[in-house]
């Protein structure tokens, strides 16, 4: 079962002020849930999250987790820009980009932010654009092949292709990529790596630490570079699915200090900061994408036409994802009718549901799409002309707050020229 954390009152009240379709976050969620991160990593005196803005790129967002204690991993020179104007910079900034612009390290550089770097060529792109190098700095590792947790339990297994991916250094340029960073004066090494997204298992945190761990010992022993902290990136997942079991942050946590103790401690190097970067963990539980019924149509299938659209959750398109749908008022009723439910690009993919058992749906009901909170709003588009759709903040008082009006026509024709 999954429960909205708005009730159909509250959202009839809502919708009188704010039109669907809007995406709202709950606070109360948001804030609980990253104290629970917090505590899980309490042992590590150096922990940090660095909430990935990409995932949810707005102010009062940033700002709410900020007052929770957390940085900012940012991706893009907007990013970056957002973090700054939101009053997080220096050191409370994660740069994690790859393909990188040079305005974009010059702004990371300039905002103090930690810069992590993608590859092994960005060491003289870098210091020919800034002309010396920043005293602390994180490289990003690619171990290659296939990530397994070897967990065949149903619905734990983890299974990943890092050997496909873009990202990262191979572990001899990471080893040549430190030296370099050293002869340049470089103090303070990090070290960072992303093997896995979506992750529902309590083992992925700490079969990564176990790899980034063990390296790390090699590097500050070959090197000599002092290694200051490791960032576990991002990864945690959350259960879509109402059958999936959420992850246990308690339980990863205890997980990676076992292996901290085990490999870094045991090798002397017990002051090593943890940093993660997560951002579905931290937010996708806590949105919901609200939208009203326009139509049905019967034709081959059973059809529910909504106000929104993939330009306001691409996941299911893009990915064939899945996001819980609750039919508001209606979920004492039987699941006995089978629809897609569509938005109306004209995109066949554009449908956040096929084939979902639901209660019969009628024109004028209030669905709430599930689990909306992260890489839902900001992976938005404006295909077809479709404007953006407003923030809602259901503040721990129960009163909505604006964070996001939504785009107008305007908006839309802001950048065109016309003659
Ligand atoms: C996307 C991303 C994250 C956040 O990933 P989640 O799966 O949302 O936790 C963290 N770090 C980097 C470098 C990313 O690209």
């Amino acid at each position: 079962m999954k429960t909205p954390f708005v009730t159909l009152d509250q959202l009839k009240a809502i919708t009188a002020q704010y039109p669907t379709p809007f995406h709202i976050y709950d606070e109360k969620g948001i804030r609980e849930n990253a104290r629970r991160l917090k505590a899980a990593f309490a042992w590590n005196p150096g922990y940090r999250e660095y909430f990935a803005v990409k995932a949810t790129p707005t102010p009062a967002i940033l700002k709410l987790l900020k007052e929770e204690g957390c940085g900012a991993d940012c991706s893009s020179l907007t990013e970056l820009m957002m973090s700054d104007r939101c009053g997080i910079r220096g050191e409370d900034i994660m740069f994690s980009s790859n393909d990188t612009p040079e305005e974009e390290f010059r702004l990371a550089a300039q905002l103090g932010a930690i810069i992590n770097l993608d590859d092994i060529t960005h060491i003289d792109y870098l210091h020919r654009l800034l002309g010396r190098m920043p005293e602390k700095m994180c490289c990003r590792f690619n171990p290659g092949g296939v990530f397994t947790l070897g967990d065949t339990r149903e619905g734990f297994q983890v299974m990943d292709t890092p050997g496909d991916a873009k990202y990262g250094m191979t572990r001899e340029q990471l080893f040549e990529a430190f030296r370099q960073l050293k002869a340049l004066g470089v103090k303070e090494f990090g070290l960072h790596s992303f093997l896995a997204s979506n992750t529902l298992s309590n083992d992925y945190y700490p079969a990564l630490a176990r790899i980034l761990f063990h390296l790390a010992v090699e590097l500050q022993k070959e090197t000599g570079c002092h290694i200051s902290f490791i960032n576990l990136s991002g990864g945690i997942g959350i259960p879509y699915q109402p059958d999936q079991t959420a992850n246990d942050i308690a339980v990863i946590g205890e997980g990676v200090r076992q292996v901290y103790e085990e490999v870094l401690t045991a090798n002397g190097m017990g002051d090593v900061a943890l940093y993660t970067e997560l951002g579905r963990f931290m937010l996708g539980p806590y949105g919901h994408l609200v939208t009203t019924v326009l139509h049905e149509k019967h034709t081959y299938k059973d059809y529910v036409g909504v106000d929104a659209c993939a330009c306001n959750l691409m996941r299911p398109a893009m990915y064939g994802a899945y996001h819980h749908i609750t039919v508001m008022g209606k979920e004492e009723l039987p699941c006995d009718h089978k629809y897609d439910v569509a938005g109306s690009l004209c995109e066949n993919n554009d449908k956040f549901a096929v084939d979902r058992m639901l209660p019969k749906v009628d024109i004028g009901d209030l669905l709430v799409i599930h689990d909306t909170g992260a890489h839902g709003f900001s992976m938005g588009y404006n295909y077809n002309g479709k404007l953006r759709s407003a923030e809602l903040l259901l503040r721990e008082d129960g009163s909505v707050q604006l964070i996001r009006r939504a785009e107008t026509p305007e908006d839309y024709f802001a950048t065109l020229l016309w003659d």
